[in-house]
């Protein structure tokens, strides 16, 4: 059996047929850039959202970038986020010539340790930038509480998170600005390159919207430097289409990740990495061959399925032979970024992470996608006991 990661064109045919109206529909408009589709669709967002003001842009990395700069992060200024995350998260406090100031992650949600970044915080703190990976929520009431104490500023990564919740708000909504990506592999993709940004500020709204367009509201008037942060009309009709269909699609991908789990347990190989929530600093880790993924939050969108290997060269041992059944996998990521070759002039980039530098060695991700079948859960869960039995 063939179980891709992820399938993209596994859609059903009247989604596609839609999309493939929507195309003719935009073609014939002749409008390509902004206009109403894209109105329409920061509308549609914004109550998705509960949030006041949505800025739909170019991608999610543009977004982080734009909402650095609405703040005036610059140089001599830090921003802190987790060293475990995609490489946008820190490369856009880069580009605006801040410092990224890496923390460690958890083995709970392999999310930001809130006690590190309270451990981080110096005079130049202006941001905390935590990323709600993998479709579950960071500990935003910590957080909060630590940026209102220090009069810090939040920008949430809501790249792999829209639609989950952390209580009852959407993440993205809880900080100063929230930023998402309709990057293909998430759970509202585009057909290409697409992000969006929040905030509830109409002030820094109207600023956001300033920068997309090169710094300028009257036409070749640039009362700041921008850039070009636009998106395609036809990315957010596209979207339009899908973003009604993403709660049921977040329902199936929780459905098969109960599925997993209810396996790998069964299985007896299997154990959470935690005993109760380190988050909150009430749980302690625990060690076995194979760790599922746990929820410190209710809700839990699943953008991705991370298990954890452990043992020396194992995870990898897993992934190749997953591979020769044809099981496709990834590895998010394979290298934190502190160890990254571009920041190796960083401070951080001589500390160590723990946790970030065991995820890299241990994580495999494996098919979560909506469409997967009850079948192909099965048998990629067999292949994976059958790993563990030889
Ligand atoms: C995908 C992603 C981004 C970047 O989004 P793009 O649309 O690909 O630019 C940023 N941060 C995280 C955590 C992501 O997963």
């Amino acid at each position: 059996m063939k179980v891709p990661i992820l399938d993209l064109c596994r859609m059903p045919d009247e989604l596609t047929a839609e999309l493939t109206r929507t195309f003719t529909s935009v073609l014939a408009s002749g409008h390509f850039i902004l206009g109403p589709e894209v109105s329409s669709f920061e509308a549609e967002c914004a109550s998705y959202l509960e949030s006041s003001h949505t800025i739909a842009v170019s991608s999610g990395t543009d977004a982080l970038l734009m909402a650095l700069m609405a703040l005036n992060i610059s140089p001599g200024d830090e921003v802190i986020c987790p060293t475990y995350t995609f490489f946008g998260t820190a490369g856009s406090i880069y580009r605006t010539g801040a410092t990224p100031i890496f923390v460690d992650s958890l083995p709970c949600c392999y999310n930001l340790d809130p006690s590190a970044v309270a451990a981080a915080i110096t005079s130049r703190t202006k941001a905390i930038m935590p990323v709600h990976l993998y479709g579950q929520a960071a500990e935003m009431n910590s957080i909060m509480g630590l940026a209102n104490k220090h009069g810090l500023t939040v920008i949430e990564d809501a790249a792999q998170s829209l639609g989950a919740r952390f209580g009852d708000r959407q993440t993205g909504t809880l900080g100063t600005i929230g930023c998402y990506s309709f990057y293909p592999t998430k759970n509202l993709g585009a057909l290409g390159d697409a992000g969006l940004l929040t905030t509830n500020d109409p002030v820094l709204a109207e600023k956001l919207k300033t920068l997309r367009m090169h710094g300028s509201r009257v036409k070749y008037m640039h009362e700041t430097v921008g850039g070009n942060f636009r998106i395609d009309a036809l990315q957010a009709a596209f979207l339009r289409v899908k973003l009604p269909h993403l709660n049921q699609a977040h329902t199936n991908r929780a459905r098969n990740a109960t599925r997993y789990t209810e396996n790998l347990l069964a299985s007896g190989l299997a154990k959470f990495p935690v005993e109760g929530c380190l988050c909150g600093k009430s749980g302690s880790p625990l060690e076995a061959p194979l760790l599922l993924p746990y929820s410190c939050q209710p809700h839990h969108i699943y953008n991705q399925y991370v298990i954890r290997v452990t043992g020396e060269g194992k995870r990898d041992a897993l992934r190749e032979f997953l591979t020769g059944k044809g099981i496709g996998t990834e590895i998010y990521y394979p290298l934190p970024l502190h160890q990254q070759q571009c920041f190796a002039s960083l401070a951080s980039s001589t500390k160590s992470y723990p946790w970030a530098e065991r995820f890299s060695r241990e994580t495999l991700a494996i098919p979560i996608f909506p469409e997967l079948r009850k079948e192909e859960i099965d048998y990629v869960s067999e292949q994976i006991a059958a790993f563990f039995r030889l």
